[in-house]
């Protein structure tokens, strides 16, 4: 099959080329696909697509029309792809449901440690040949709550090290996981904003979950409260949190995905003004620290994305259909 492989950056190129071993045909596009780069893929039989490219009604229509016959999304969620335009088109998706959640789950540790202990801002002084400890207290994680929004994959990995560090675990998730049952406790909503001291958001981005961080709940969380996005901009209301970070009632913010960040993240813009005022804002508080998507971005989760996303590609090829990770039903239609 000829597969044209957009945003792609050398470390996607090298994994998957590793992966595929010749199998199919991969064409390799640095562009992010969209309606108007969507003409790229006449003459392909499949696209293989990334988490910010954007996968609207009107891109699905072109790839159809350009006869496109399956996206292979090499990311776990799916916020960015309008899956009934391609149902309506017979147009199959698969994804990378698990590659590691081990990779996001440390990062948000990573976050966390670096948020609470300051790492970031001792980095520089130590740099400046300055060594006092003003302003650089931390706190002990033992005995501390922490709250994780979806017991998924990522959410059970990452309450297991804060288990690990004798934190208190409590977790909201419409579906219970017994594996997070062995941890902590399942409490409502309102509780968890109430208890934590830490909040976690590891639920993927849809109606439901948009905006699950704003001004409303915000207000019914502890004072100082650290809240850590490693899921998806979107959970998060950027506004509502710049207020609650200028009130104080956010202690700390850690993120590795912000809601407008398709037009920043993955490239080097260090020679051009930065145009987002609200993200511009974000960067002056000493209490918030962002990466720029990369909680995914360990040498073994790239091996897995190449090596399951050439497997969705050969087991399309190849007809046999229940094998390819199709998002289930039940998944995208979720409240
Ligand atoms: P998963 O499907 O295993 O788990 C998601 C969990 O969220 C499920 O248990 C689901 O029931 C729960 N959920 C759904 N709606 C909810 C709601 N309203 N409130 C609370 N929980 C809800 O997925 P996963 O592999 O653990 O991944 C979680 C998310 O992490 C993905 O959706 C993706 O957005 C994000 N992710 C980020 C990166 C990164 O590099 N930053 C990498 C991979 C995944």
């Amino acid at each position: 099959m000829k597969v044209a492989v957009f945003s792609t950056k050398p470390y996607d190129q090298k994994h998957l080329e590793a992966a595929n071993q010749g199998q199919q045909e991969l064409v390799f596009f640095d562009t992010h696909m969209s309606a108007q780069t969507a003409a790229l893929a006449e003459g392909f039989d499949v696209v293989c697509c990334f988490v910010n490219d954007v996968l609207d009604d009107e891109t699905i229509t072109n790839l159809h029309h350009a006869g496109i016959k399956m996206i292979a999304m090499r990311c776990a969620g799916f916020n960015n792809i309008d899956l009934n335009k391609c149902r309506e088109l017979g147009l199959p998706v698969a994804r990378v449901p698990e590659y590691s959640p081990y990779a996001v789950a440390e990062h948000a540790v990573a976050l966390i440690m670096d948020l609470n202990r300051n790492i970031h801002r001792a980095f520089n002084r130590v740099r400046e040949n300055d060594y006092s400890l003003n302003g650089l207290l931390g706190f002990d994680m033992h005995g501390k709550t922490v709250g994780v929004i979806g017991t998924g994959k990522i959410g059970v990995a990452f309450a297991k090290i804060m288990h690990g560090f004798g934190c208190q675990i409590i977790a909201s998730d419409p579906y219970q996981n017994p594996d997070m049952e062995a941890l902590g406790t399942y409490v409502d909503r309102d509780e968890l904003w109430q208890q934590a001291d830490i909040i976690s958001l590891h639920c993927p981005l849809m109606p439901a979950t948009q905006h699950l961080i704003n001004q409303n709940t915000i207000e019914k969380m502890k004072p100082g409260v650290m809240i850590i996005n490693t899921s998806r901009g979107g959970l998060i209301d950027t506004k509502a949190v710049i207020d609650g970070l200028k009130s104080e009632k956010i202690g700390y913010l850690g993120l590795d995905v912000y809601e407008e960040e398709a037009n920043l993240f993955f490239e080097d813009y260090s020679n051009d003004m930065l145009m987002d005022d609200i993200f511009a804002r974000l960067l002056t508080f000493p209490n918030v620290v962002i990466t720029g998507h990369q909680a995914f971005f360990t040498r073994e989760a790239l091996q897995a994305i190449a090596r399951i996303t050439i497997q969705n590609l050969s087991n399309f090829a190849s007809g046999t259909m229940t094998e390819v990770r199709w998002i289930p039903e039940t998944l995208a239609h979720q409240p």
